[in-house]
């Protein structure tokens, strides 16, 4: 007989709770299944909760990406810059738009787009006429970038800011929620293991009232019924009549995903600090270990709360330690699912057909041959989590 794994723990999983349940039976009792009054009710409720002027809710995180691009003026012959420790999505969604992608590497302490190299890559581009039309940086593992510095960049060289926020609902930054302040807009993710779910979801929040309106017609089909838009009116037409205005998609979220997102909005507080716990606790159990732990700051003159969206830690090389591939080898063996996040962008199949090498983000790739995300998610019990240090103080010994 095989040997089935001693625990069963995964990275990361979503939360469901009986409220959840109800609310989404709700929607399937109440004869609208999408287009309905939950949607924009969601919306309402994730602005209001953000402070942030408008909220449009999509399929998912990607389309969100792909029509903020779009709406912020991606498109051929223009660039657009993200960070290469991210997921493929934050530089696909230029893509799409037909702009051409580049990267800007880590800064190695906060693994966000480092704002030095970001300063130095713009002299640079002013200088050969190939300045962004949008920067996207990533708020890796739910840690705020450095928004201030991030906007006065903006600010002098002219590009728009959207930051991909999927690890980052419910991160503050000076105070304030993560959700476009320093920024033209902000992209959330409510894939089951981000912050709160929807199954499948994502979010884009703006505080200009043209581009939320631009996102909600990118968003359904390019079409509108809104009179004021209208180049005939219901007179001269019918109620029937609607018109559209752009080359749009279907990127609605359902009424069912959006009574999901709002039951768990009404909880984030809570699903914060069971986060915050678990990170204390692994600060505090693993702090003599041959490992780099996370940093809970973005720069020491920042203030910021991450929403602990991973838990990443590095295995430093040396004397009596193993190495990553191995102690990722051991705790899988063991039934603990750690993952990595992430494999530079750059260095996929893909982005290298498109001319991207090894050694140009050296940050990045150095910090991905040693990072390791562990488990973290608000039903990780004590007992797990002690099980998972003890596993990683073995797993660690060369
Ligand atoms: C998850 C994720 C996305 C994509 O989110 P989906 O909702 O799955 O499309 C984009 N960017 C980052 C950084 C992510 O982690």
């Amino acid at each position: 007989m095989k040997n089935l794994p001693m625990h069963d723990i995964p990275y990361s999983t979503q939360q469901i709770t009986d409220a959840d349940i109800s609310a989404v039976s709700d929607v399937l009792r109440s004869g609208w299944l999408t287009q309905g009054p939950t949607v924009p009710r969601f919306e309402s409720a994730f602005a209001t909760h953000h402070g942030v002027a408008h909220a449009v809710a999509v399929t998912n995180a990607t389309a969100a990406l792909h029509i903020a691009c779009l709406a912020l003026g991606a498109a051929p012959g223009k660039w657009v810059w993200t960070s290469p420790n991210s997921f493929v999505a934050s530089a696909n969604c230029a893509l799409y738009c037909g702009a051409d992608v580049d990267f800007v590497d880590i800064d190695p302490v906060t693994r966000n787009l480092s704002v030095e190299a970001l300063a130095r890559k713009l002299v640079h581009a002013e200088h050969t006429g190939t300045l962004p039309t949008v920067v996207i940086p990533v708020h890796f593992a739910g840690l705020p970038c450095d928004l201030f510095a991030i906007r006065a960049l903006a600010d002098r060289y002219g590009f728009k800011v959207l930051e991909d926020a999927s690890h980052a609902t419910g991160a503050s930054y000076e105070g304030a929620l993560i959700g476009s302040r320093y920024v033209d807009a902000s992209v959330f993710s409510f894939h089951p293991v981000k912050i709160i779910t929807t199954g499948e979801g994502g979010m884009v929040t703006t505080q200009d009232e043209q581009l939320a309106h631009r996102l909600r017609l990118l968003r359904s089909h390019g079409v509108t019924r809104e009179a004021a838009l209208l180049e005939l009116s219901d007179a001269q037409t019918g109620a029937w009549y609607y018109e559209q205005k752009v080359l749009g998609f279907n990127y609605r979220m359902t009424d069912l995903q959006a009574a999901l997102g709002l039951s768990q909005l009404g909880r984030m507080d809570e699903l914060h600090r069971a986060r915050e716990n678990l990170v204390r606790r692994y600060d505090e159990l693993l702090t003599d270990l041959p490992l780099r732990l996370p940093t809970h700051q973005p720069s020491p003159l920042t203030r910021a709360r991450s929403a602990w969206h991973l838990y990443a830690v590095e295995v430093e090389p040396g004397p009596g330690v193993a190495d990553r591939a191995t102690v990722f080898a051991r705790m899988r063996a063991q039934g603990i699912m750690v993952n990595v996040h992430y494999q530079p962008i750059h260095l996929q199949p893909f982005y290298r057909a498109r001319g991207f090498e090894p050694g140009q983000f050296p940050a990045a790739e150095a910090y991905y041959r040693r990072a390791m995300s562990i488990p973290m998610y608000p039903d990780l019990s004590g007992a797990e989590q002690a099980i998972v240090v003890r596993e990683l103080i073995l797993a660690i010994q060369a």
